[in-house]
């Protein structure tokens, strides 16, 4: 495919191949931009914020109207994009492409949203005569530097809410997956989104990545990716807003009083959907010593109840890791932790690039497994004496994305509720829970801000304020 580049699709001699992860098949090639296509996107996005900041509220809510219809009557086309180039099944795929279809009309909602209030001036002595209010006004060009695992989404969740406000926006999509994302670009394009104010820019982030998040003229960086491409990225992007989306290693309580059957299916999709390489990755199973010995065979036998195979087979449930390299470190991190101690109640194997969905227990807290986000299909299972054991526990790590709890004791959730230091907590669900609509991220390590579209709007805009003196 080629890029978007100031309105119009350009090719360059140099090029990116996009490869399978299951097979190493190629599956198409984009430009490989370099530092003079990077320089002359910003310029184009500084000029095209000109005229979007200018376009009304119907303008924009009809952009995204008639891009959200495109990607929804080419929904499979979309899923069939995502489970080639990643990590997806079809059917995952499928999911995601319906998904973004919300994402792009949540996103057409929020322009009508976007609104300011009203100020009482008159409440200091002097300001009798004064009235006023806040608008919030786009703030002009953003860098959205999007992952691999929800190529798609993730990427619609930057453009949605930057559009919706009035900004320009360039991608830079991870390198492994861009073909979702430029699919997404010629249909926002249709939709009828002026030359600049979208752009997408293939290229490699130590390259092209850095000079979007290092260029001054950029106002906004909204990065979701690894914690430690958003550090380096931090040290860089000097007097700018930053939205940062990064990993976690998502814990999730079981309670002995806990609905059983829910408890585990819930918990094996959310352990090993899209083979774990997502940020809500049910990766610790806290629970209570009750009824440990009754989940934890029945999880372990619905992780190898899953099938894993070639995602293009409508029957599989799991397919393969990102790259070589991804399956290696996810090998090298098990055996670490089997090498301090750690029983594997199941998987813990590589096929090429797939790694087998994984249970372990007795994993010490010592280990990178205990502590680090694994980004792929592992999940370790403790045992729990009572609720403050396992909030301790669940907090104990440098991560805070989203936490489960299964029970149902109301004293219990709420205890949860309170205590967990996450962005979001989840009764009766897995972590894996998302909406588009919801404020949506992370502390501590997790990252920064809050996407879902009307905080992402928030984020994108900033108040101005108007004040009458009458
Ligand atoms: P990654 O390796 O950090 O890459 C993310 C993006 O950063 C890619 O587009 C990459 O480009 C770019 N990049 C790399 N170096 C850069 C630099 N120096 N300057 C600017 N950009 C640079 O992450 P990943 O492997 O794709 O994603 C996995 C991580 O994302 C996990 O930790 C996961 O939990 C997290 N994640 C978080 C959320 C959330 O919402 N919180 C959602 C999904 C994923 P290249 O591909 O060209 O290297």
């Amino acid at each position: 495919m080629k890029m978007l580049l100031n309105g119009e699709w350009v090719e360059r001699a140099a090029r990116m191949e996009v490869r399978d992860p299951q097979d190493d098949s190629l599956v198409d090639t984009v430009p490989q931009a370099n530092a003079a296509d990077m320089n002359a996107a910003i310029a184009a996005a500084v000029c095209g914020f000109e005229r979007t900041r200018r376009l009304s509220v119907h303008e924009r809510h009809a952009i995204l109207t008639r891009a959200a219809d495109l990607v929804a009557a080419r929904r499979e086309e979309f899923a069939y994009t995502i489970a080639r180039e990643g990590i997806k099944t079809i059917r995952e795929a499928r999911k995601e492409a319906s998904r973004c279809v919300d994402t792009l009309r949540i996103s057409a909602e929020e322009t009508r949203h976007l609104t300011g209030e009203t100020i009482p001036f008159d409440q200091r002595q002097g300001s009798e005569n004064r009235f006023g209010f806040y608008i919030r006004e786009p703030i002009g060009v953003i860098g959205a530097i999007a992952p691999f695992n929800d190529p798609l989404n993730l990427v619609a969740h930057k453009i949605g809410p930057a559009l919706a406000s009035g900004n320009t926006i360039i991608v830079k999509p991870h390198s492994e997956t861009p073909l979702s994302a430029l699919r997404l670009a010629e249909a926002i394009q249709e939709a009828g989104a002026p030359a600049g104010m979208l752009q997408v820019i293939t290229g490699r982030g130590s390259e092209v990545g850095d000079l979007l998040v290092s260029d001054p003229r950029v106002r906004m960086i909204s990065f979701t990716g690894s914690r430690a491409t958003g550090e380096t990225i931090m040290r860089k992007i000097g007097l700018k807003k930053v939205g940062m989306e990064l990993g976690s290693n998502a814990p999730v309580i079981v309670m002995a009083d806990a609905d059983l059957e829910l408890a585990v299916s819930a918990n094996v999709s959310g352990a090993f959907w899209a083979a774990g390489q997502n940020c809500l990755h049910v990766q610790r199973l806290l629970v209570h010593e009750a009824i440990y010995d009754a989940f934890v065979p029945r999880f372990v036998a619905g992780a190898r109840a899953y099938r894993v195979g070639d995602k293009l087979d409508e029957a599989t449930d799991m397919g393969p890791i990102i790259n070589r390299a991804e399956a290696l470190r996810i090998e090298r991190t098990v055996n670490e932790a089997i090498a301090a101690g750690a029983t594997v109640l199941c998987g813990g194997e590589r096929h090429g690039n797939f790694y087998a969905p994984t249970v372990m227990t007795d994993v010490p807290d010592s280990c990178a497994l205990a502590q680090e986000e694994i980004y792929g299909p592992v999940t370790i299972v403790s045992r729990i004496r009572d609720l403050e054991d396992a909030i301790q526990r669940a907090n104990a790590v440098d991560y805070g994305l989203q936490a489960g709890i299964f029970t149902r004791d109301l004293q219990s959730a709420f205890q949860a509720m309170r205590e967990l230091r996450v962005g979001g907590v989840m009764i009766n669900d897995s972590t894996d829970y998302r909406i588009d609509a919801m404020p949506f991220g992370g502390v501590k390590g997790s990252g920064l801000g809050r996407e879902g579209i009307r905080f992402a709007v928030h984020e994108m805009t900033e108040p101005k304020v108007v004040c009458f003196n009458l």
